[in-house]
């Protein structure tokens, strides 16, 4: 395991062997090194081929051994490529697939690459706080060019080998070919070159002049859109580095730049939501004893903002789907919205006309429960309503074939209750799509009291197919992700009444990195919703404490970009938040007739409040069990709200500073406004 070895005549064939994407663990290294030295050893040998399989060349690092001191241990990466560099018989990188990271830098170090024109290349370490930490930096831009190696290795984004070698300057590969019969070609290559010296090394060239102007240009643009980001700008010093000094010194820099990064607070939490990603939706001995149902037809209930979306989400899987709405004109309206939703994809390019009409073809409307009997699976997006959800789930109860998975899309309602509307509770389920549901990766799956195992498993599994990330939550008001959002938006709006504006609360939290402020989020989300929730959870518990700021908005119809103001104001047709005089106005008013202590408050206490409201709550969700690990909270909020990625999620970034501070700090805040809201 590891590598294999294979001969072809005078040609030697190092195949890697790792699945799923061949990661370059300890083993595989060590085999490769190990098949190299026999190859270089053996006289019968004239060239090397390394290769993968058809699905990957190689992923990079092993993420199994991820954090492990396997990932440094001998022979490490750059132990490998050394031994490649001095071989005196020519290396050939034959590259399907898969080709980023340490895959790419080993296959950079090798004297000669092919590649599949669908391989994918990449070096994506950015997307972990980190930087190509064995040549990457140094080697690339010697064959792509300056622009394009400041493109892929700042954004990590892949580029398939055919569009690559498309560019200008592009020295990458020797040959991309179609073909799946590559190993052929890479056979006829390497009895071409066998005899050629000297071995042709990246190493070796000099890279093209370039002005300093274009690592300017590139710093200034990283500030704009990422902000306190550390790596891309790392990654611009050491491509900077590769134009400044020699092959050997900005190969020193960039290991100095690569140690930097690896012990930055950035990169653990980067890493942290990778492994959190990875664990999400696992629950142990489920998958492995419980078999799936089989799903091939979705019916949604309700063609509202969230039906259309869940529609889209099973339609670019290739799922067919039914939406029943009892309005016609609202499944006229989510046809003709999906179909522009659609329409704008193909403009920007993303998807073609066919594609498009497919996707479409597979959505069908009906008014009519009987025509949805036969799905496998209906999920309800109606009304937030009890009663509504009520009479949806009693008609499906009635219709649905036996077996059929019977889901809810509600955002806070109780499905231990809605179960008790069927006399199938076992099957079932919540299904928490965020919105826009055809783009958001977050899916809450809600557990219920009664949930079938299988159910949960199908829905796993599902989650799957149509790209989602599942976390699966137990039954409690909000479940976890917006449980903990009324804590963080009741904070906010506590701070309203202390001095803030909500500008200065939106800028506070989007410079620690939230993509979105709470009260702008608000505004695009619909101020109409909270409020509606707030209604509803006043007459459960008349005494629970909250501000009333919304409502006074929301009883102006101030409900946000929909009515053109909200917290914000906003020009027709606009998304920009203006600052509103108005609200301002509002917010003093309100303070004053309460009689609120104003004060003027600092951006950290307003990141403090906000975040370690999220955190406590995090706490007690996880307590009681409604979550089955702090990582999947912290996978809720950087997939489903916005969290800075780089702090790792609420819980992480808690974890760190000590939850012993966190409970020092509530105990302060407690002394303070509204200090009962941290009991
Ligand atoms: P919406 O008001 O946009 O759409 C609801 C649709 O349900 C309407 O088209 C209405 O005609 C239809 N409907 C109402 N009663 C019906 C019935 N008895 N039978 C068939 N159709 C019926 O609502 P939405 O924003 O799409 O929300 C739907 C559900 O999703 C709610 O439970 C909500 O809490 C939840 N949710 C909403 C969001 C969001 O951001 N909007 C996010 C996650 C979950």
């Amino acid at each position: 395991m590891g590598a294999q070895f294979d001969c072809k005549d005078s040609l030697a064939i190092i195949r890697i062997d790792n699945p799923p994407v061949n990661g370059l663990s300890h083993a595989s290294r060590a085999a490769i090194a190990a098949h190299l030295s026999d190859a270089q050893a053996n006289e019968h040998i004239k060239a090397i081929i390394l290769t993968g399989s058809l699905k990957a060349f190689s992923g990079g690092a092993d993420i199994k051994e991820f954090g492990t001191e396997k990932t440094y241990a001998k022979p490490s990466l750059p132990d490998l490529i050394g031994q490649i560099e001095s071989m005196s018989k020519p290396v050939i990188a034959l590259i399907n697939g898969v080709c980023m990271g340490g895959g790419l830098e080993l296959a950079l170090a090798c004297h000669y690459r092919l590649a599949h024109q669908d391989a994918l290349i990449a070096l994506p370490e950015v997307k972990l706080g980190l930087l190509p930490g064995a040549g990457g930096t140094q080697r690339l831009p010697r064959v792509v060019g300056y622009p394009l190696a400041l493109h892929m290795i700042t954004t990590g984004q892949a580029m398939k080998a055919g569009e690559l070698c498309d560019q200008p300057g592009v020295s990458l590969f020797e040959q991309v070919y179609e073909t799946q019969e590559s190993l052929e070609i890479a056979l006829n290559f390497a009895n071409q070159i066998a005899d050629l010296r000297p071995l042709p090394l990246i190493r070796a060239q000099s890279p093209v002049a370039v002005s300093p102007d274009i690592f300017a240009q590139a710093r200034a643009a990283l500030a704009q859109k990422s902000r306190g980001l550390l790596a891309p700008l790392r990654c611009i010093d050491a491509i900077e580095a590769c134009s400044l000094s020699s092959f050997d010194q900005g190969l020193q820099t960039e290991r100095a730049l690569f140690q930097e990064l690896l012990n930055s607070d950035q990169s653990k939490a980067l890493r942290h939501a990778f492994l959190a990603e990875r664990l999400a939706g696992k629950i142990e001995g489920l998958q492995a004893e419980v078999q799936p149902r089989r799903i091939q037809s979705i019916a949604v209930i309700g063609a509202g903002t969230m039906g259309a979306g869940i529609a889209m989400s099973f339609a670019n899987a290739g799922y067919p789907v039914q939406i029943l709405d009892m309005q016609s004109a609202a499944l006229e309206s989510a046809q003709k919205r999906i179909r522009q939703l659609y329409q704008a994809a193909v403009s920007k390019g993303k998807l073609s006309e066919k594609e498009c009409e497919a996707r479409c073809q597979l959505i069908s409307t009906t008014s009519d429960y009987a025509d949805i009997a036969d799905a496998d699976l209906v999920i309800e997006a109606v009304f937030e309503s009890m009663d509504v959800k009520e009479a949806v789930f009693k008609a499906l109860d009635s219709v649905m074939k036996p077996g059929a998975i019977l889901a809810s899309n509600t955002s806070t309602l109780d499905l231990n209750r809605i179960a008790l509307f069927t006399q199938r509770p076992e099957d079932v389920v919540g299904l928490h799509f965020f919105s826009p549901a055809h783009i958001m990766e977050l899916l809450e799956i809600v557990r219920g009291a009664q949930t079938s195992d299988a159910v949960l498993a199908t829905c796993l599994q599902l989650a799957k197919l149509i790209k989602k990330i599942a976390v699966v939550a137990g039954v409690c008001d909000g479940f976890i992700g917006n449980r903990m959002l009324e804590q963080y938006t009741k904070q906010a709006a506590f701070l309203l009444e202390e001095g803030c504006t909500p500008q200065q609360v939106d800028r506070a939290i989007e410079n620690f990195g939230f993509a979105m402020g709470p009260f702008r989020m608000n505004d695009l989300a619909g101020n109409d919703i909270s409020w509606a929730i707030r209604k509803r959870r006043r007459e459960q518990n008349p005494q629970a404490l909250y501000s009333r700021l919304g409502d006074l908005l929301c009883e102006q119809a101030r409900y946000g970009q929909k009515t053109n103001a909200g917290w914000y104001d906003y020009r027709e047709g606009e998304r920009k938040a203006i600052p509103s005089a108005w609200v301002e106005n509002l917010i003093q008013t309100h303070a004053t007739e309460q009689g609120f202590l104003q004060r003027a408050i600092e951006d950290e206490e307003i990141v403090e409040r906000l975040v370690f409201a999220l955190a406590n709550e995090g706490r007690k969700i996880r307590k009681e069990g409604i979550a089955m690990r702090a990582s999947d909270i912290d996978i809720v909020y950087l997939k489903g709200y916005g969290f800075p990625k780089h702090h790792g999620g609420p819980m992480y970034y808690t974890e760190n500073l000590g939850w012993d501070y966190l409970d020092q700090k509530i105990a302060v805040f407690a002394q303070g406004h509204r200090g009962e809201s941290w009991n």
